[in-house]
């Protein structure tokens, strides 16, 4: 855990007098969330939920969900991650304490999760009762040339329904317990990852509210809970009033944004990226700082076609430039409502957005 001074402190809370945006932090695991609260953040703004699904005794069910032969196969393998998907949410709440969580919904591209040796398709058949020969023809079915283009984000929402009512369940089932352990309001933030078309988040939203009241109901409790999306992919940012319609908030993914609106891919940009920028066709790795006049152009019309649709629509920025001094000046200058960064990038963040609050609005 950090070790804060008592200048450092100081310092902080000076810059938190003038700063307008909150400051949240990315984190999905309780020591994540700690060290984030330590160093001053106000919220989770992202929890990527496919992290926590690669422990073994989990990727294993995650595995079986994916090649299952129907829904009940699937069913049957969802029912052994809810309980630890809702032990993972409960932690989180408790660690954050009433503060705001987003939690966004399964993003994985699919390849990370199929099998890719026969050892692992062994595993599968045995918790699943499945022929190891069918298993490998599902995966092989499944496997893409381009999976960050691909079978992602709310399209696997929408192809496997079941995986998402389960996260759903995990976390209303998660935030009922600790509002009724502590006593504290919770209000969760679910976000749906990778819209490129409102009818994906407005199909995916009638399958969140159902879950949300079924566990209302069960639990016999009462609880607000925002249901909002991501921009990260360009056709959402034009169609951001459309897309308004239906999200409570919107947090721009700047590092998916970044990658479609340059056709740039994300993890192979080192390969011609220096050269760019030393024959200065590219200033800065857009991946870093935030490509102010393309990508940041699409932030500001999403910000405005949003705004013009739901007036209180919350915007925040959860891509690895929300923790970027230069991106954080930009969106304060777009009056956004909170950066999430890094949990070491906290600190950074509450500086600059002090900062950039004193210098836009001066
Ligand atoms: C993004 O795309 O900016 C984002 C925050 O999501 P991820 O990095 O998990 O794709
Ligand atoms: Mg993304």
């Amino acid at each position: 855990q950090p070790e804060l001074s008592g200048d450092f402190r100081k310092i902080m809370t000076w810059a938190d007098r003038y700063r307008r945006m909150k400051v949240r932090a990315n984190a999905e695991t309780p020591l994540d969330a700690k060290t984030a609260r330590d160093f001053g953040a106000e919220g989770i703004g992202l929890c990527r939920t496919e992290h926590m699904f690669f422990e073994a005794e989990r990727i294993v069910a995650v595995r079986e969900m994916i090649l299952a032969e129907d829904k009940a196969g699937r069913e049957t393998a969802l029912a052994k991650l809810l309980p630890m998907q809702r032990g993972d949410f409960k932690a989180l709440f408790e660690v954050m304490a009433g503060l705001p969580v987003t939690v966004r919904l399964l993003d994985p591209p699919l390849h990370e999760f199929l099998p890719h040796s026969d050892a692992e398709i062994e595993e599968v058949a045995k918790a699943s009762g499945l022929e190891p020969a069918a298993l490998k023809a599902r995966a092989h079915k499944l496997n893409e040339f381009n999976p960050m283009l691909g079978h992602r984000g709310c399209r696997l929402g929408i192809t496997y329904p079941e995986i998402y009512e389960m996260q759903v369940r995990a976390l209303m089932e998660a935030a009922c317990e600790v509002a009724k352990e502590t006593g504290e309001t919770i209000v969760p933030e679910i976000m749906i990852p990778l819209v490129a078309e409102v009818k994906e988040l407005s199909t995916l939203k009638v399958r969140v509210d159902a879950v949300c009241k079924a566990v209302l109901v069960e639990k016999g409790q009462d609880m607000t809970y925002l249901v909002g999306t991501m921009i990260e992919l360009p056709r959402a940012a034009l169609t951001a009033d459309k897309i308004a319609v239906e999200a409570e908030f919107f947090s721009f993914g700047t590092n998916d944004l970044t990658q479609t609106t340059f056709g740039l891919s994300r993890d192979d940009a080192g390969s011609f990226l220096p050269a760019y920028q030393k024959q200065g066709i590219l200033e800065q790795d857009p991946f870093v700082t935030l490509d102010q006049a393309g990508v940041g152009a699409l932030i500001e019309m999403a910000a405005t076609k949003g705004r013009s649709a739901r007036a209180n629509l919350k915007l925040g920025i959860c891509g690895e430039h929300g923790g970027d001094p230069d991106s954080i000046h930009f969106v304060e200058k777009l009056g956004l409502d909170y950066v999430s960064c890094s949990p070491y990038r906290v600190p950074i963040a509450r500086l600059t957005a002090a900062q950039s609050a004193l210098s836009v609005n001066k």
